[in-house]
Order: C-alpha cells, then sequence, then structure tokens
C-alpha cells in the first residue's frame, strides 16, 4: 500500500493541523486524540511514513520498532499510569475500521474499562 502524504497525521507531524502534544522527538510523536474514549487518549506514531502496524513492522529497522515500543512506556510513565494501567489498540485496515493511514496506537487510560474485546 502506497503512503498518503495528504492523511491527517501527516499533517500534524508537518504542523500543518494543530495537536496537543504529549510528547515529541525526532522519531516519534504523542497528540490528544480529538475525540476521547477515556481521560487519557493519546495517539502515538513513528515519524516515518507507515501505512499500518504491519507496514511498520515489515519495513521499519529493528532500531526503529525496538524505540517505538521503549518510548511508548516512557509516555504511560510520564502520564503517570503505569501503576494505574491502560490499554494500547492499533487498527490495522478495514475489518478492524482504521480510519488514518498513518501506523498509530491508541493508549488509553484513567478509566477503568469493564468491556473486553477478548
Ligand atoms: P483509527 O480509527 O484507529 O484510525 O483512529 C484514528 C483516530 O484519530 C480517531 O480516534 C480520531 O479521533 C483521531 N483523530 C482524527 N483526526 C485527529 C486530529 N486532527 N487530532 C487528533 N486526533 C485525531
Amino acid at each position: 500500500v502506497k503512503y498518503d502524504e495528504g492523511n491527517i497525521f501527516a499533517k500534524i507531524i508537518r504542523g500543518e493541523v494543530k495537536s496537543t502534544k504529549i510528547y515529541e522527538d525526532e522519531y516519534l510523536l504523542a497528540f490528544e486524540d480529538i475525540n476521547k474514549s477515556a481521560p487519557v487518549h493519546v495517539i502515538i506514531i513513528p515519524k516515518g511514513q507507515f501505512v499500518s502496524f504491519c507496514d511498520f513492522t515489515s519495513h521499519a529497522s529493528e532500531t526503529q520498532i525496538s524505540y517505538f515500543f521503549k518510548t511508548i512506556s516512557k509516555i504511560a510513565k510520564k502520564l503517570d499510569i503505569v501503576d494505574s494501567g491502560f490499554r494500547l489498540v492499533t487498527n490495522n485496515g478495514a475489518d478492524a475500521s482504521q480510519s488514518v493511514p498513518h501506523f498509530h496506537f491508541h493508549m488509553l487510560g484513567k478509566k477503568k474499562m469493564e468491556e473486553k474485546l477478548l
């Protein structure tokens, strides 16, 4: 799948669309979801052009992948949701209703989530 440089998260990375940033470095960006499903609802994205989780894990380097996951943990610490708990979700493709074609994780916390899909 070809990466669409016009997607909303690409615009956020380029600074063309505003976001409430939680964390940013050279490789990755975390910002608040505009339509929150929990008091903490943060979108975490690599700055590289990856359409989905599978695109990221297939085409990013080992270093990029491990840096991405380790930094997610740092963000959880920064948000103080390590002890209380949080949920990490990625929607990959049509059946999961992925709506933005730039790989992202949703980080949800500060809410007792009763419903479980599995
Ligand atoms: P998904 O359905 O997994 O692709 O999730 C896309 C998420 O991006 C949704 O939860 C939207 O609320 C969120 N979203 C869309 N546009 C923006 C935006 N401009 N700023 C922050 N979050 C956004």
